[in-house]
C-alpha cells in the first residue's frame, strides 16, 4: 500500500519537502554549518508524513540531534503539519566487499551482518523523545592505518622511574597500556603541576599499547594541536573529516586538556568524540594541570565525563626518586658524573623534574665546552645560575591568589557573581595582570575569573589602565601588586 501523500492539497514528494525545509534552515544557521551538516543529507522517502533522511554516519545523526533538533522540529512541523515526523537512515558503506574484515566497521550487538550488507538501515526517530540508537556504521574514505601516533620513543615506561609520588598513576597507566579500553580507568586522567611527568606517562601508555597491540590505532595529541586542527577544519569546511579522523582512534591521548578552557566549540566537538570513543570501548587518556573538581572554564558535562574513570596525580618526587631519575638519565646518555654532583642537583632542585634535567644538561654542556672536569664547585655555579635564570611560571590562579591576599578577600569571591565594588575591582586587576603576565587567551582568563567572556576581560584591562592613569591611590595598588607578582619571575 503506497500512502505517499500528505494532508496537503498538492501531494509533495520527499525531494520537494526537503528542499523547502532547507530553504528555511539556510536562513537560520551560518553558511558554514549549513554546508557541513545539511548539504550531505539526502531525502529518501516520504511515507505517512514521515520524512526519511539519509545521513553519512551515526555521529552525524547525533550531532544533528544535539545541535539542530529544535530547528528541524519546527521546520518539519511547518512543512508537514503537526503529524510530521523525521526518520534517519544511516549510510552503510557498500564499497567494502566484506564488512567483517573492514577496519572501519564498528559492530554493535543489535544488528546482524545481514543488516550491514543491506544498506540503508532505517531507525525511527521520534522528534518528541530522546532516543539512543545503537547501530553499526561504517566510516568511508579514510585509511585507518595511516595515522601516525606522534609518540616519542624515549618516553617509555622503562625510563619512567617509579616512586611514592607516582605509584598510582604509573600502575594505572601500565594497566591501561596493557589493556586499553578494558579497565575501569577510562578515561584515565593524569594531573600534576608542571614538569612532573604527565606528558612522559601519556606517551609511555601509547608506546605500551603499540608494543602489545601493533594493530591498534594510537594517537598522542596536545590540546593545542587538537584545537588548531579543529579551527582549520571549520575554516576549510571539512569538520566531518576531522571528526571521522578522531572516531577511528583506538587509544586517544590528549595532553594538557586545561588548554581547552574557555574554548566552547572545541570542547563541544571533543565532547562528541569522547562519547563516541567511550561508547565503543576505546581508551581515552587525558592530562591536566588540575583535577576535574578544580578545573575552570571546562563545560560541566565534560568534567562529569572526566570523573567516569580514574584521576591520578603525580606529585613532587622524593629525594631517592630524584636521584634515581638523574641516574637513569645519566646512564641513558652514556656519561659519568660524581655522586656528589648528582646529589647536589637533587637537593638544589626539588619541585620540577624538567628543571632538574635542565640543570643536569647545563652542567654536562659547561664541562664539555670548557673541557673542565665535573666538580661539585663547577656544578654549584651552574645550578645557581640555572635556578636564578629559570623564570617561574606565573598562572592565572597564582595572580588571583596574590591579588586576593593583597586586598584580604577570599579567592572564591573572584569566581562568584557578586558585583560588589571591591570584588569587581579585584577581579578586574586579576584579569589585567593575567593578560600582562601569562600567555592565557582572553577567553581562558575570563573563564577562570568568574566565567566571563573575552570582551569582559578586554574591558577590565582598559578600565584598570584608565584608572591607573587618573587615580593615584589606585596606581599605587597596581604598582605594588605588580612587584608582588613579579617576585616569582
Ligand atoms: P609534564 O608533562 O608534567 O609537564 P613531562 O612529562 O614533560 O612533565 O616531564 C618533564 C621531564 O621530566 C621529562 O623529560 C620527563 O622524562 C622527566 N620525568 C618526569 N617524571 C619522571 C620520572 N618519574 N622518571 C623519569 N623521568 C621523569
Ligand atoms: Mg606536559
Amino acid at each position: 500500500m503506497n500512502t505517499q501523500t500528505t494532508q496537503f492539497p498538492m501531494a509533495k514528494n520527499h525531494d520537494k519537502v526537503w528542499s523547502d525545509c532547507l530553504t528555511v534552515i539556510k536562513d537560520n544557521i551560518s553558511p558554514n554549518s549549513f554546508a557541513t551538516w545539511f548539504t550531505p543529507i539526502k531525502p529518501i522517502q516520504l511515507v505517512n508524513n514521515v520524512l526519511t533522511l539519509q545521513v553519512p554516519s551515526q555521529f552525524f545523526y547525533e550531532w544533528l540531534e544535539e545541535h539542530f533538533i529544535d530547528l528541524l522540529k519546527k521546520t518539519i512541523k511547518k512543512e508537514l503539519g503537526p503529524e510530521g515526523r523525521l526518520e534517519y537512515s544511516i549510510i552503510m558503506d557498500n564499497s567494502q566487499s566484506n564488512s567483517e574484515s573492514s577496519p572501519f566497521t564498528i559492530h554493535a550487538p543489535t544488528l546482524n551482518k545481514k543488516a550491514l550488507k543491506n544498506p540503508p538501515v532505517s531507525f525511527p526517530i521520534d522528534l518528541n523523545k530522546d532516543k539512543n540508537i545503537p547501530n553499526p556504521f561504517v566510516i568511508p574514505g579514510l585509511k585507518k592505518l595511516n595515522i601516525h601516533p606522534q609518540l616519542i620513543d624515549s618516553y617509555n615506561f622503562e625510563n619512567f622511574i617509579q616512586g611514592d609520588c607516582n605509584r598510582l598513576a604509573r600502575s594505572a597507566g601500565l594497566a591501561v597500556g596493557q589493556n586499553p579500553g578494558k579497565t575501569s580507568f577510562n578515561p584515565l586522567l593524569l594531573y600534576s603541576t608542571n614538569g612532573l611527568g604527565k606528558t612522559h606517562l601519556g606517551h609511555a601508555i601509547g608506546i605500551e599499547v603499540k608494543t602489545h597491540f601493533p594493530e591498534k590505532t594510537v594517537l598522542y595529541v596536545s590540546s593545542e594541536q587538537f584545537t588548531n586542527q579543529f579551527i582549520d577544519s571549520v575554516r576549510n569546511n571539512n569538520q566531518n573529516d576531522f571528526i571521522h579522523f578522531y572516531q577511528m582512534i583506538d587509544v586517544l591521548i590528549v595532553d594538557d586538556i586545561h588548554c581547552l578552557a574557555g574554548k566552547e566549540k572545541t570542547q563541544d566537538v571533543f565532547f562528541h568524540i569522547f562519547n563516541h570513543l567511550h561508547q565503543n570501548g576505546k581508551q581515552i587518556v587525558i592530562t591536566s594541570d588540575l583535577p576535574p573538581v578544580e578545573m575552570k572554564g571546562i563545560e560541566p558535562r565534560l568534567l562529569s565525563r572526566f570523573k567516569w574513570g580514574l584521576s591520578a596525580d603525580l606529585q613532587v618526587p622524593d629525594y631517592e626518586t630524584r636521584i634515581a631519575i638523574l641516574q637513569k638519565k645519566i646512564y641513558n646518555d652514556g656519561v659519568e658524573m660524581p655522586r656528589e654532583v648528582i646529589d647536589l642537583i637533587a637537593t638544589s632542585i626539588t619541585t620540577n623534574v624538567r628543571e632538574m634535567e635542565g640543570a643536569l644538561i647545563s652542567i654536562l654542556a659547561q664541562s664539555s665546552m670548557n673541557k673542565k672536569e665535573i666538580t661539585p664547585s663547577l656544578a654549584a655555579k651552574v645550578i645557581e645560575k640555572f635556578v636564578r635564570n629559570t623564570p617561574r611560571e606565573i598562572t592565572v590562579e597564582y595572580i588571583q591568589k596574590m591579588v586576593c591576599e593583597y586586598f584580604s578577600i577570599p579567592v572564591e569571591k573572584i569566581h562568584s557573581k557578586t558585583r560588589k565594588r571591591e570584588i569587581v575591582q579585584a577581579r578586574q586587576l586579576a584579569m589585567f595582570f593575567s593578560k600582562a603576565f601569562t600567555k592565557s587567551s582572553l577567553a581562558a582568563i575570563g573563564s577562570k575569573c568568574g566565567n566571563k567572556d573575552h570582551a569582559t576581560v578586554l574591558h577590565a584591562c582598559k578600565t584598570v589602565k584608565n584608572l591607573a592613569d587618573t587615580d593615584k591611590s589606585f596606581k599605587k595598588y597596581v604598582d605594588e601588586l605588580e612587584n608582588i607578582i613579579k617576585v616569582k619571575m
